[in-house]
């Protein structure tokens, strides 16, 4: 039994704290991940949401504690070595290659490239073109792939970054704010995307819009300075008396 629970858990965050000069950001937090888990994270505005994201990709070094996946500890990797394990990250602005399509774009982020210049000079392969079709098809840009990226709207460039990262097929995908901007007919085929995404992979989401959280969410957990404050059921959060105090106070 313990041991089919072990397994089932993708990522382990253990007991992580960072300071930054003396302040604990994140502080002593310990969370468990499953595998096609679609979780959530809440929590009013310098909570560490993006903090604990940090630290899980190697941006930021813990000051103590640990972040496992899959049983490795990431807080002993670099970053580049993380998503070759399998993490993949998207921070809160889309940072795309303006001046390529959208094909262009997608293309470049395929683990066999390592960089523009790779990917000028490499070889389109009718396997990677497919890839790039169907990927461009998942994340609603299907009709957009000769579009330059810098001509595509704030929502928009969101997916193609979520495309980006899904090219070299992460095995946990860390999205912080993804449809912060989003107009509410894109917010709600991001849902459906995040959803999907989920049924082959975990999925850690941060996100401030209730409506949007209930809907997505399998579980969420709440963040205040730094600590766990509350974890279960949208509902159930929901009507934490700590989770509604929190809330209420800001
Ligand atoms: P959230 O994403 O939940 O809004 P953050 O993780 O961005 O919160 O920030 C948590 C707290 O840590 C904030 O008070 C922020 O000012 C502080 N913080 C984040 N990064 C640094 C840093 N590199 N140096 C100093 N303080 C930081
Ligand atoms: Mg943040």
């Amino acid at each position: 039994m313990l041991s089919s629970q072990r397994s089932n858990q993708v990522l382990q965050v253990e007991n992580l704290t960072v300071s930054f000069d003396g302040f604990k950001a994140v502080d002593n937090l310990s969370l468990q991940v499953e595998r096609n888990e679609l979780r959530v994270i809440i929590g009013p505005n310098g909570a560490g949401k993006t903090t604990l994201l940090d630290m899980i990709c190697g941006k930021t070094r813990p000051t103590s504690g640990r972040v496992l996946f899959e049983g490795q500890d990431l807080t002993r990797m670099n970053e580049y070595r993380i998503v070759r394990t399998g993490v993949g990250r998207k921070f809160q602005t889309p940072s795309v290659y303006e001046d390529l399509t959208v094909f262009e774009n997608l293309e470049i982020s395929f683990p066999r490239m390592h960089g523009l210049f790779q990917s000028l000079t490499f070889k389109r392969t009718p396997d990677i073109v497919q890839r790039i079709q169907e990927m461009a098809e998942q994340i609603f840009l299907a009709d957009r792939l000769g579009h330059r990226a810098g001509q595509l709207s704030h929502g928009q460039k969101q997916w193609l970054e979520i495309g980006m990262l899904l090219m070299q097929e992460p095995k946990l995908l860390l999205l912080d704010e993804p449809v912060a901007g989003m107009s509410p007919r894109e917010r709600e085929q991001t849902g459906d995307l995040l959803s999907r995404l989920a049924a082959g992979r975990s999925v850690v989401v941060i996100e401030h819009d209730m409506d949007f959280v209930k809907r997505i969410a399998h579980k969420v957990t709440v963040l205040h300075q730094g600590k766990l404050l509350s974890e279960g059921s949208a509902a159930e959060v929901q009507a934490d008396p700590r989770v509604i105090d929190v809330y209420l106070g800001h």
